[in-house]
């Protein structure tokens, strides 16, 4: 096993890998911004490290200084969490070089399903659906790109290849509209993301967003571990997910899990993995991969009983993955709410002192936070301070465990979003379940 590993990251998701590590006997240092030296993990590891001032390119996305910090503290590993580095190639590549493990895939993994433009080429090669579009980038030929949007339909939609955080993507509905919106979305591409490579897809108008959990050990072997709904959005921020996605049949989970799995092995990948797709009249469209672990990872954890950062270690050890695609098995229906310090009607950021908190609790709840009673949210971060999390053992039991925990977990001192989140619980479409991604913000436009 690994011996000692760095955690570059912070929050709840640094305090769910400290615990992993602690489970497996793997000591952890906490590299930490001076804003953060009272964080929960920060006080539980073996060593921490600070690596700078509060803003996040003067510490959490310092290179130099993370790497620094796992050269003097002897580490072997560095773990990046979600967010910050985890999708950046450059440091994956750099922490390797300095010869450390990065848990994670290899940089030129990253980088390849970092370009949309090529990780559709490598998805679709691989078997994965996906939306239909202009196989590849599109060019200054406006004839032949007005011949593209024809061949898919209207209405089209123009995308960054090197894009993210919902960013840098512009719809098209007519052929007039078209050319425009290119040079538009190719300058802005351009200067957001610094590469002005765009291409086309078909606009899909009411899908679902599903997604497909799969992990890897880099030596040819690749499960899924089932699908994630992750719907209930608001600017393209996912505010509640759940597993199993509702509707999805196991003859649909198996079709697009050993896809999926099959890819990985096609494209060496190495760790815990996600490909999102949306999901429209019974079809999966691939839009893109994250090379990384993901917030809503809980809710796979609880329906299949696998640990995935513990898997992620493991993987990053050498070693094999320690179930079989036969072994998983979906058993019941878990649901995570995010649980935000934000004014639950204007979604402004509220950081601040902490003064009274009480987790709630019984069958079936768990808690990943960081949060205590004192601890003061600092300004400078994700407004996420929490993540609540219920099983049951169907989809109803998990919606009645997740109303029961909402009323019982008090936040006070700071604004949070539990509000929201009841009347998310507490609306009908949720609780028949399958809502597209859009039903979040017209629901908020409608109750205005
Ligand atoms: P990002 O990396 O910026 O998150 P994605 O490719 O994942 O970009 O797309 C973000 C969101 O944009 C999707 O969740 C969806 O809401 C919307 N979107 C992207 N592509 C399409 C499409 N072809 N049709 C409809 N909506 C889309």
């Amino acid at each position: 096993m690994l011996d000692k590993v760095v955690i570059a990251n912070r929050g709840e998701i640094a305090l769910r890998i400290l615990r992993a590590c602690r489970e497996l006997g793997i000591k952890t240092v906490a590299v930490h911004s001076t804003a953060d030296k009272d964080l929960k993990h920060v006080l539980l590891a073996d060593e921490t490290f600070c690596i700078g001032k509060p803003p996040a390119n003067e510490s959490y996305l310092n290179i130099p200084s993370i790497i620094a910090a796992a050269e003097v503290t002897d580490a072997i590993a560095i773990h990046p969490g979600y967010g910050f580095l985890s999708e950046n190639a450059d440091f994956a590549e750099q922490v390797e070089k300095s010869g450390f493990i990065f848990i994670g895939p290899k940089a030129e993994t990253i980088r390849l399903m970092g370009d949309k433009v090529s990780a559709i080429e490598a998805m679709k090669k691989a078997g994965v659906p996906c939306v239909p579009g202009s196989d590849g980038p599109l060019t200054d030929d406006n004839k032949r790109n007005l011949q593209i949007a024809k061949r898919i339909g209207y209405p089209v939609i123009i995308k960054a290849a090197g894009g993210g955080g919902g960013r840098g993507m512009r719809v098209v509905r007519t052929e007039d509209e078209l050319v425009e919106a290119i040079a538009i979305t190719q300058s802005e591409a351009g200067s957001f993301f610094g590469n002005s490579v765009v291409y086309m897809e078909k606009f899909l108008e009411n899908p679902r967003h599903v997604e497909v959990q799969v992990l890897a050990d880099g030596q040819g072997n690749a499960i899924h571990l089932g699908e994630r709904d992750c719907s209930m959005q608001r600017r393209h921020q996912k505010v509640v997910e759940e597993a199993p996605a509702p509707g999805i049949t196991e003859e649909m989970r198996k079709f697009i899990g050993e896809r999926c799995a099959r890819a990985c092995i096609e494209i060496g990948y190495r760790g815990a993995g996600t490909f999102e797709f949306l999901f429209e009249n019974g079809e999966f469209y691939f839009i893109e991969m994250n090379t990384r672990i993901q917030v809503e990872h809980p809710v796979t954890e609880m329906v299949t009983g696998v640990d995935l950062i513990k898997e992620q270690l493991r993987i990053a050890a050498g070693q094999p993955l320690s179930i079989t695609q036969d072994e998983v098995q979906i058993r019941g229906h878990a649901i995570e709410c995010r649980i935000n310090a934000e004014d639950p009607n204007s979604f402004i950021p509220s950081p601040g002192k902490i003064e009274h908190f009480h987790p709630p609790g019984g069958m079936g709840i768990r808690w990943d936070s960081h949060i205590y009673a004192g601890y003061s949210v600092p300004p400078h971060y994700d407004s996420m301070i929490g993540k609540l999390i219920t099983y049951g053992e169907n989809r109803g039991i998990a919606i009645a465990r997740m109303r029961n925990a909402l009323r019982e977990l008090v936040i006070d001192g700071i604004k949070c979003n539990v509000p929201l989140q009841q009347r998310i619980m507490d609306d009908e479409n949720f609780q028949n379940g399958g809502t597209n991604i859009h039903y979040l913000e017209k629901k908020l436009e409608a109750e205005k």
